[in-house]
């Protein structure tokens, strides 16, 4: 939420914002469950204009030793962005950003993994940014809910988030990063659909109270979208097609008879016509054709 002036106009004079969204619209999602074959589970999310990784590797021993909690897992989540993930090369490592990130995914996971059942172990989970387009944040807890799923982590439900915000004095659902840099405030979001508590609520920049709600519930509407998705995605990894009837494998057709050589000699589709029949005398070489004395 840079608050950095745009050089066209985010909200067109028909209401449509400049990448013809509507207010209330999304951008397109597409999630895959089970993507990495070494991981224990992960997910791919594509959500706009990010591409997000996601890896889970855990229930497993915490390295170093000190970390452990006798009384239950611990999750450890960490976010990267690549350095081609953005327009200008990222520096590679670290920052307060992404450490801020990770931060408030683990706590997020903690609170709906059943860590009381594994004690003294980690779950780890590696969020990758290959391309950033705002809303990485909320793209990474979604992506990693699903491949924490595909592992197999018992959760009590799965974490869908999205970010809403405000551009030109007009609350939009999903910002992406032109409406994230010049737009006024950002509000991102992740809730544990059945039971609609709340395991992220971030604000950057200023609403009025009207714009708070209506922000609050595009992320709503927003959350329960993703979260079919996300369900969608894990199912279809895990589908199974079943038939509906016993299947018998089909006869194989016999040959036809074969009664004698010159039969197979007059039938087989690969002898050339003018080869010799069996029991014939090959037919001379043209010698000076063949270059021969
Ligand atoms: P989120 O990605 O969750 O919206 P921010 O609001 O912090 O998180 O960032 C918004 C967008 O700004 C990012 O998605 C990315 O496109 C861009 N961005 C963030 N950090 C950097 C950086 N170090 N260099 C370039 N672009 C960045």
């Amino acid at each position: 939420m840079g608050g950095t002036a745009s050089t066209h106009k985010l909200i067109r004079d028909d209401g449509k914002r400049y990448d013809g969204r509507a207010p209330d619209e999304l951008r397109p999602i597409t999630i895959q469950a089970g993507v990495l074959k070494r991981a224990d589970g992960s997910a791919f999310v594509k959500w706009g204009d990010n591409q997000v990784l996601a890896a889970v590797y855990g229930p497993r021993e915490v390295h170093p030793r000190h970390l452990q909690n006798p009384a239950r897992a611990i999750v450890q989540a960490r976010y990267n962005m690549a350095s081609f993930s953005v327009s200008e090369r990222k520096r590679p490592g670290p920052d307060r950003r992404s450490q801020e990130i990770s931060k408030i995914i683990s706590e997020a996971f903690e609170a709906v993994v059943f860590v009381e059942q594994y004690p003294r172990t980690t779950v780890d989970v590696f969020i990758e940014v290959l391309q950033a387009d705002a809303g990485t944040r909320c793209a990474g807890l979604t992506a990693a809910s699903v491949a924490l799923a595909d592992a197999g982590v018992p959760m009590r439900d799965l974490i869908p988030a999205c970010a809403s915000g405000k551009v030109e004095n007009t609350v939009v659902c999903d910002l992406n990063k032109e409406e994230d840099n010049c737009g006024e405030a950002d509000l991102p979001m992740a809730i544990i659909p059945r039971t609609g508590e709340f395991l992220l609520l971030q604000m950057d920049g200023h609403f009025t109270y009207d714009e708070l709600m209506q922000a609050m519930e595009y992320n709503f509407k927003a959350l329960n979208y993703i979260y079919q998705l996300q369900k969608e995605a894990l199912r279809k990894k895990y589908a199974t097609v079943q038939l509906e009837e016993p299947f018998v494998l089909p006869k194989r057709e016999e040959p036809p008879a074969v009664e004698s050589g010159a039969d197979v000699a007059r039938e087989s589709p690969a002898m050339p016509p003018d080869a010799p029949q069996p029991g014939e005398a090959p037919p001379e070489m043209d010698r000076e054709s063949q270059g021969g004395a």
